[in-house]
């Protein structure tokens, strides 16, 4: 194991990304088995605007190994991704999250969904008809869908990866820039993807309130998104404060565990119940007191 520290200086234990060890081929071999027997869920985190207005659902895989306990995502991810079980991977995760997405909508919870996808989905040919089948099978409107993307997806094949996206949009899938401001957030990229709306890393928005630094390139990205006439998220905002320097400074939604933690089906179908058409409000001990 190596370690590394992220921005906020706190250690991260990283597996070694060198291929073929007998840990990832176990692990490997598990993340089959367990895709096979039903053993990944998926838990869904809202993204709500400044109104308190849901704005959707993000899918996100959780896998707690017989052995291991909780296997973190970034983790059997990079495995999937190096070793061909990444396109499984994703028909499991989209088959699952488009069937909670009929489940809902059957009981009159309209909700967007994003599925993250990974360079490797895109690169797959004939990745948006498949898509577009999945949804037509279960009669779910390409407008509840969204999918994740990070600027990853331009590194191999730009043409193709352009080309994939166009087809996705066209059938009315909506697209969506995750974690921007790590990779290399060029402007060439943004102008390239055909993305409606752009997520500001994590790492930007944790400092938000402390560091200025931080605070104008949030400014920046929120400015530079809006001219293009793209919507903003800031994914990890886990406290009022932040949510505040959001909000005033012009972003449309936030996800964090200020507003909820990823959560189960059943507890997404009761949060969502509870907020009804009120939406999500912040925690009254956290507004000014009333006088
Ligand atoms: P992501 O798409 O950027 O997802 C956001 C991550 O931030 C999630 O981690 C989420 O649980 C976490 N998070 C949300 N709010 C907060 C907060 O307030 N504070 C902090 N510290 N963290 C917060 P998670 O679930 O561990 O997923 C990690 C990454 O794994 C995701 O990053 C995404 O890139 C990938 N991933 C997750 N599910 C899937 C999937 O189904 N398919 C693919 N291809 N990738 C996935
Ligand atoms: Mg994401
Ligand atoms: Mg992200
Ligand atoms: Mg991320």
């Amino acid at each position: 194991y190596q370690a590394k520290r992220d921005r906020t200086g706190v250690e991260v234990y990283e597996s070694k990304r060198d291929s073929n060890t007998p840990d990832r081929l176990g692990l490997l071999g598990d993340l089959r088995r367990a895709l096979d027997a039903h053993e990944v869920d998926l838990h869904y985190q809202p993204k709500v605007r400044f109104d308190g207005q849901v704005a959707g659902l993000e899918a996100l895989v959780r896998w707690v190994h017989p052995e291991r306990g909780k296997v973190p995502p970034d983790e059997f991810i990079a495995i999937a991704e190096s070793s061909g079980l990444m396109p499984h991977l994703t028909e499991y995760v989209l088959e699952t999250a488009l069937g909670q997405v009929a489940k809902w909508r059957a009981q009159g919870l309209h909700v967007p969904v994003a599925v993250n996808v990974s360079p490797r989905d895109v690169h797959t040919p004939g990745f948006a008809g498949a898509v577009a089948a999945r949804l037509a099978r279960h009669g779910v409107p390409a407008g509840a869908l969204q999918l994740e993307i990070t600027e990853h997806v331009l590194l191999e094949d730009p043409q193709r990866a352009a080309d994939t996206l166009a087809g996705l949009t066209g059938y009315g899938v909506k697209m969506s820039l995750d974690d921007f401001g790590t990779g290399y957030s060029s402007l060439v990229h943004l102008r390239r993807l055909p993305v409606s709306e752009l997520k500001i890393d994590r790492s930007f928005v944790a400092r938000l309130a402390v560091d200025t630094e931080d605070a104008e390139i949030v400014r920046c990205t929120v400015d530079l998104a809006h001219s293009l006439g793209l919507l903003v998220v800031a994914e990890g905002v886990e406290d009022d404060e932040t949510w505040e320097r959001l909000r005033d400074l012009g972003c449309d939604a936030v996800q964090g565990w200020l507003v909820a933690a990823a959560m189960p089906p059943e507890e997404t179908t009761a949060w969502l119940r509870a907020r009804g058409s009120r939406g999500w409000q912040r925690p009254a001990a956290a507004l000014p007191a009333a006088t």
